[in-house]
């Protein structure tokens, strides 16, 4: 299952530094976007937000439809409770750049932990829900492995598979690859891009990955100083952009 994600007019500042400067955007549900833009933009602040990580100074978010930060009580719209946002919150997952794996735990149970003690399942569901998705992420074979055996890449892929479990219906990936050996980012790209052709979720990445950004997400948006630059067919974006500082961008980076 997979759920469209609106922005409506959000702003987000630190101090005095105004980090998001009214984004409006929807992403159909099943979509798969990039986004790429120069370090310090806001695209980390972005996903934070949708993560419920961060709460915006101004502006909606919606998931599906459903309001974020508020709900309904009594035929008015009232402030979210903690209930309401933990829900909402269990539609969305997310993969960072450092894994965080629990380093006393086999990749098995790092994976079957959250859906036992968040969802609630019992410890042979969750355990076979996590043997599930570590399979899909081609660690079927690594089970009882700690986090100190597996390489970067294979712990990476715990991570993607630790999201996984939790069956969001949005998941937000934060330069998952920029902490790995070059040789192993190939096969954590690999996944995304069958996790994205399956189009089971709601997809928003970000990645300094231009090739994989252009042939693997269905639209990319270009970030810059707060605001969406451009935003388009992923070909389009890559192959002709219509905004000068993209081509710039693109020119320096690729
Ligand atoms: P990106 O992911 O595109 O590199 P970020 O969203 O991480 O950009 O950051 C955007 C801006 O917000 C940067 O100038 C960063 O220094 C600032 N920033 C991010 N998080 C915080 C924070 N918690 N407190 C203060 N400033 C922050
Ligand atoms: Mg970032």
């Amino acid at each position: 299952m997979s759920a469209s994600v609106t922005l409506e007019n959000i702003s987000k500042r630190y101090g005095d530094v105004e980090v998001l400067r009214g984004i409006d955007l929807h992403i159909p549900a099943g979509q798969t976007v990039a986004l790429i833009g120069p370090s310090g933009s806001g695209k980390s602040t972005l996903l934070r937000l949708l993560m419920t990580l961060e709460r915006p100074d101004a502006g909606r978010v919606l998931i599906d439809g459903e309001s974020m930060w508020t709900e309904q009580r009594g035929g008015r719209e009232v402030p979210a409770r903690a209930a309401h946002l933990r829900r909402v919150r269990g539609r969305i997952g997310m993969v960072f750049q450092h894994f965080n794996l629990f380093p006393h735990m086999t990749a098995l149970r790092n994976v079957a932990e959250a859906p036992r003690h968040v969802l609630g399942l019992g410890r042979e569901e969750a355990e076979q829900r996590a043997r599930e998705y570590l399979d899909m992420v081609g660690l079927g074979d690594k089970l009882d492995q700690y986090p100190g055996k597996l390489s970067g890449g294979q712990k990476q892929r715990v991570g993607i598979a630790r999201a996984l479990a939790m069956r969001p219906e949005v998941m937000l990936f934060d330069e998952v690859t920029s902490a790995l050996d070059p040789e192993l980012v190939g096969g954590v790209l690999e996944i995304m891009r069958e996790l994205s052709a399956r189009r089971t979720m709601t997809m928003i990445i970000v990645t300094h990955q231009m090739k994989f950004a252009e042939c693997s997400s269905d639209r990319t948006l270009f970030f810059e100083g707060g605001r969406i630059v451009e935003d388009g067919p992923s070909a389009q974006v890559f192959g002709q952009p219509a905004e000068a500082r993209t081509r710039q961008f693109l020119e320096a980076v690729i």
